[in-house]
């Protein structure tokens, strides 16, 4: 078994980036050894408990660190270890933590700290809004993926059985704090899955920083913490200009979906938990990448950068042979499809995307060119 390492004795101070959405604004914390420096835990919303929701594999890693951090502020600090893994990110697991809040009396200023994955941080987001209808919460997020993605921005949700997110809420946290150290013990296969949702900035928003992540790939893959410090950053700060313009997915938050719409379809297809959330949008990507190209909007030199990188990144780029209507009949369901028609997020220019829908043969050459 991994234990967690401890933690550096000169650590650089963290970064902060900030969500601007009026009074539901915070702060992302972002830097190594956070979770032992007491700044950290400091100006939070107060209450006679804390709850930490965590799952069996993080909290003997970190959750003993985190409670004894909390003590200061907190007269009671809980924690709470759920079973882990997508298929629990549902409705007998999340009653679980209600179970606990109500069997503890826990009352209206209970903080509740999802430390964990973004299973554990959209679960307890979603806890948290609906427990007596909304009690404060901070996002700890211990994964690439959830430091980069699934802790920012407010989106919260369990799956139903006839789909993923699809029963949730928007809910913004107090502060989301992003301990690097936490991610030396991740395994690799879910570092890469993480690196898949930091390339997905590059094309959408930032070619610089495209630039940047293929000049730096192998320092990611080796964890590099300096390197980490900037990707985590970089991908915080294009995460809340866009929630901070969009929080509620009117329009321009969609184009945060690169990639998506044809990953969720392949783990949709092969059955959830076969390939990982972040594999599925590394090929879904190098797909919207090749959609882009089929419109005429990109060259195809695009395609080909995108898929090297995805390569070095550790991601898988050709689709399992689902067969194209399979593909199709899956991204129809799609939370982003309307009327039936599926809309992907496609690249106009480097550093920009937009919502098209494409004719079912094109996508269909598409996936025959993928797969
Ligand atoms: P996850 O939460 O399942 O974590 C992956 C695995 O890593 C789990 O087994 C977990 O226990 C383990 N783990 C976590 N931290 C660890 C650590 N520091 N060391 C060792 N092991 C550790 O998966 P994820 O990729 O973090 O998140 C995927 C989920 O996030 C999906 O449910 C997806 O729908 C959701 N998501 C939400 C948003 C959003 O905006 N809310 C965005 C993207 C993804
Ligand atoms: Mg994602």
């Amino acid at each position: 078994a991994k234990t967690a390492p401890a933690s550096p004795t000169a650590a650089a101070d963290p970064v902060t980036v900030r969500v601007d959405l009026g009074d539901r604004s915070y702060d992302i914390l972002i830097g190594s050894g956070l979770l032992d420096r007491a700044e950290t835990w400091a100006g939070l919303p107060r209450a006679s408990t804390a709850l930490i929701v965590t799952n069996t594999t993080v909290a003997p890693l970190y959750a003993e660190r985190v409670q004894a951090a909390l003590q200061p502020h907190y007269p009671r600090v809980r924690v709470l270890a759920l079973p882990d893994g997508e298929a629990h990110k549902d409705a007998a697991t999340l009653e679980r933590i209600y179970d606990e809040l109500l069997g503890q009396a826990c009352d209206r200023k209970t903080v509740l700290f999802a430390l964990g994955g973004g299973v554990v941080g959209d679960m307890t987001g979603f806890a948290a809004a609906c427990y007596m209808r909304g009690v404060p919460f901070v996002q700890v997020p211990t994964t690439l993926l959830a430091q980069v993605d699934s802790s920012v921005g407010g989106k919260t949700a369990i799956n139903h059985p006839m789909g993923k997110n699809m029963i949730g809420a928007f809910y913004q946290p107090q502060r989301v704090i992003c301990d690097l150290d936490t991610l030396d013990t991740l395994p690799i296969r879910e570092l890469s899955a993480g690196l898949a949702e930091v390339i997905k900035y590059g094309p959408i928003a930032d070619p610089e920083f495209l630039s940047w992540i293929e000049a730096h790939i192998d320092a990611l893959m080796a964890r590099d913490k300096v390197a980490l410090a900037h990707a985590v950053r970089r991908s915080c700060e294009i995460k809340a200009a866009v929630v901070g313009s969009d929080e509620r997915e009117g329009g321009v938050r969609a184009i945060l979906n690169f990639g998506h719409t044809f990953g969720h379809a392949i783990e949709a297809g092969l059955g959830y938990g076969e390939w990982l959330h972040g594999e599925g949008v590394g090929c879904g990507m190098v797909m919207a990448a090749e959609l882009s190209v089929r419109l005429g909007l990109m060259p195809a030199a695009f395609r080909e950068r995108l898929e090297a990188l995805c390569v070095r990144a550790g991601l898988p780029v050709r689709g399992p042979a689902l067969g194209a209507a399979r593909y199709l009949e899956l991204m129809r369901v799609d939370k982003k499809a309307e009327g039936g028609e599926i809309r992907f997020v496609v690249i106009d220019r480097l550093g920009s995307a937009r919502m098209q829908g494409a004719p079912d043969t094109m996508v269909t050459g598409v996936l025959d060119a993928c797969c």
